[in-house]
């Protein structure tokens, strides 16, 4: 290694000087070479000024300074370079006192040997250049703690003194001298709560279970708020492996800590109303149910609570007033309820009351007629007067429940057993229910199954032509044909599809095989062009917003012309919502099908709307056909809806005629056309065809 130093010798006495100045010419390896020379400290100082200085030789005693004073204004104008202090013998004692405070080494005059003088040189060198590079990477360390808004803190354990960074206390408000050395300053402003935890990292740390550190916590600053810290250290130890020393950082995480608790909080309640949501719902029921195993005694209950008609609120009136709507539904059930027990929002509409600690039945029975009561108080929002109601489902803990989602099924059920009671009902979930539900659960299972083998079929009903006695059309009606249960009559399944979504494709199937069906016999008697075929539409499909082109494409697919196929909706379908269905069956008509209007005369106030709706056929309802033998209303009725058909210029069916007598009736008042079991049963397709080629059904 080459040192190539220049060398600045400040000596005053010639003597000395000429010495040292000859035993650095016999430096053969030319690592040091006489640069600069003084026999003043002024004078060496400016040679200092001068530059290209690399190593100092300095006299303590100098006509302008003495001692340490003289090593002293050198060091401090000089601190990276080397020093080699040189002295008499008489004084030592000052010479030590020198490197103590820096000098890299000293020399008595007299004693030294150009071989020494060369040591103590190249020793110089070295070690100035470690300290150095130690300085340096201390400074970088202490410019990238504060750059990295790290506090810093050294803790002497012996000494039992904390040194705290100036960093470590601005992070906390304080000034420099507001904060002494002890350990006091630090765990008496750490948050009760995380101290424990602290103390046990710190103790582990001293014991040497650990060499790091790491624990966050909450401190208090000078305002009186509580920070999050992250705090990060280091254990120094002896040969011994006794703690001396622990030293590290504190980083200010308490943006960062609040984002994450605030993600936490989002991730487990509801944006709206601040409830607790599913997620967090489902940990107080998974509680609830442990705590139940262990105190079979301590009762609770759940409450399944649905809004009925939120959606006409939401759709009728828009977002804004539906949210005020849900948001003083959950404070009219947070009064109904205790402090400890647990309010949630499902979702939509949907609420849960976890009653915990509760003594039977009856109690839960009280919440849910408070809550009740708390629905009836009208309210208005935005200037609409509007009126909460909602049904309610209601769940004790047993011993067979043991996952939170049993609990909200049984409790859900239960719910839908109290809306079906009417609006306002609750209804508390037994046995019975659960067999009724399982078995609809099962046949929900059947039901999807039944679509992806194709286990329907369809039977098909014929409409006579009264004048004629001939087949004027037919209705396509389904059947499911189960492989335990034989031949499910759609009543039993189709509200179940409906309410599943399964109707959807369900009624696409039956949609194109009829048309399929009746395009082949039309295909195979010419003389049947003119014949109809009825497909039954429920609620589901007609709201499909793709029902049109569904219906222009099997069309399509089929081949049938648009005039044969008849699409039927009942009646309390289109009352649902006038205006969207009035739209609804424009948009049908003009692909060119017609349109029956099924069940007549069995959802009340469409009178009126009746001219609006572009209907071509009234089916009225069976129950008027099968009540007209007995009953002169019935007949004067039947005679009405003839009446209004005519006015209105469309087509009448009658539907269910099962007796002579009630076809008479009906023929009586030159009802063109009957439907029902009087002239024939909804047939299998053979036995459809055969019939098409009858034409004496009798009269
Ligand atoms: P709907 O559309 O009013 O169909 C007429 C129902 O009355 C049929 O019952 C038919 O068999 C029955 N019926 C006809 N004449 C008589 C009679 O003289 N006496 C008696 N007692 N009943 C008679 P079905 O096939 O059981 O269908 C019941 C209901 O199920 C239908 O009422 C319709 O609303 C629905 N439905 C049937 N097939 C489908 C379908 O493919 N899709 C949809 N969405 N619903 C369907
Ligand atoms: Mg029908
Ligand atoms: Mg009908």
């Amino acid at each position: 290694m080459s040192y190539a130093a220049n060398v600045l010798l400040i000596e005053d006495n010639p003597g000395d000087a000429r010495l040292i100045q000859e035993m650095l010419e016999e430096d053969s390896h030319d690592h040091f070479r006489l640069w600069r020379q003084a026999d003043r400290l002024s004078s060496g100082l400016d040679c200092l000024a001068q530059g290209d200085i690399g190593m100092v030789l300095l006299d303590l005693s100098l006509p302008d300074s003495y001692g340490l004073e003289t090593f002293s204004t050198m060091f401090a104008r000089a601190p990276e370079l080397p020093i080699i202090v040189l002295t008499g013998t008489d004084d030592e004692v000052m010479a030590l006192s020198a490197v103590k405070t820096g000098a890299q080494d000293y020399l008595v005059k007299g004693s030294v040997d150009s071989r020494l003088l060369q040591r103590a040189m190249r020793y110089a060198m070295e070690r100035k250049g470690a300290e150095n590079a130690l300085r340096e990477s201390e400074q970088r360390y202490a410019l990238t703690a504060a750059g990295s808004n790290d506090g810093l803190w050294d803790w002497q354990l012996q000494e039992q003194r904390i040194y705290f960074s100036q960093r470590w206390k601005t992070m906390l408000g304080f000034a420099g001298d507001e904060i002494g050395t002890t350990d006091d300053e630090w765990l008496a402003r750490i948050h009760e709560q995380d101290l424990p935890e602290f103390r046990d990292r710190l103790a582990r740390c001293v014991a040497g279970q650990t060499d790091h550190l790491e624990s966050e916590y909450r401190i208090k600053h000078k305002d009186g708020s509580h920070r999050w810290m992250l705090c990060r250290g280091i254990a120094v130890r002896d040969a011994q492996g006794m703690t001396l020393r622990l030293a590290g950082s504190q980083t200010d995480i308490h943006e960062r800590k609040l984002a994450a608790q605030q993600l936490l909080h989002d991730a487990l309640h509801d944006s709206l109303t601040g409830l607790p949501n599913r997620a967090l719902l489902m940990e107080s029921l998974q509680r609830a149910l442990d705590r139940a195993q262990r105190r079979p005694d301590k009762i609770f209950a759940v409450l399944f609570i649905d809004l009925d008609r939120f959606k006409n609120v939401n759709d009728s009136l828009g977002h804004m007033v539906g949210d005020q709507f849900l948001l003083e539904c959950a404070r009219r059930l947070a009064l109904s309820c205790r402090p400890g027990d647990t309010l949630a929002r499902l979702g939509g509409d949907e609420f849960i009351m976890l009653l915990e600690e509760i003594s039977g039945e009856a109690d839960a029975i009280r919440v849910a007629e408070r809550v009740q009561t708390y629905f009836d108080q009208a309210l208005t929002i935005q200037g609409h007067e509007l009126h909460m109601s909602g049904s309610i489902g209601v769940v004790l803990s047993a011993a067979h429940y043991s996952q939170p989602e049993e609990l909200l099924r049984d409790a859900d059920t239960a719910m839908y057993r109290a809306k079906a009671q009417g609006k306002s009902c609750y209804s508390v979930f037994d046995a019975p229910m659960h067999t009724e539900a399982v078995a609809y659960l099962q046949m929900e299972a059947d039901l999807r199954r039944a679509i992806e083998r194709q286990t329907f079929h369809l039977e098909y009903q014929p409409v006579v032509a009264l004048k004629t006695g001939t087949i004027a059309g037919f209705e396509a009606l389904i059947r499911w044909n189960h492989d335990v249960r034989g031949s499910i009559p759609p009543w039993e399944f189709i509200p179940l599809a409906e309410e599943t979504g399964l109707i959807v494709p369900i009624g696409k199937w039956v949609l194109f095989e009829a048309c399929r069906q009746l395009q082949a016999w039309r295909n195979g008697m010419p003389s049947l062009a003119g014949i109809t075929m009825s497909v039954n539409l429920s609620g589901r499909q007609f709201a499909e917003s793709d029902l049109v082109a569904q219906v222009a494409d099997i069309l399509r697919q089929t081949n049938l012309p648009a005039a044969n196929l008849k699409l039927e909706i009942t009646e309390s379908i289109l009352m649902a919502d006038v205006a969207v269905a009035t739209q609804k069956l424009r948009q049908l008509k003009e692909t060119g099908v017609r349109i029956s209007m099924d069940d007549f005369g069995t959802g009340y106030s469409s009178l009126s709307y009746l001219h609006r709706f572009p209907v071509d056929t009234l089916k009225i309802d069976q129950s008027f056909i099968r009540n007209m033998s007995e009953s002169t209303q019935a007949v004067a009725i039947v005679r009405v809806i003839m009446d209004l058909a005519q006015s209105l210029t469309m087509e009448v069916i009658a539907e269910g005629a099962e007796t002579a007598a009630e076809v008479r009736i009906l023929e009586s008042m030159n009802c063109p056309f009957v439907q029902g079991n009087y002239f024939s049963r909804p047939l299998s397709k053979q036995a459809a065809a055969a019939a098409l080629s009858r034409t004496d059904w009798p009269a």
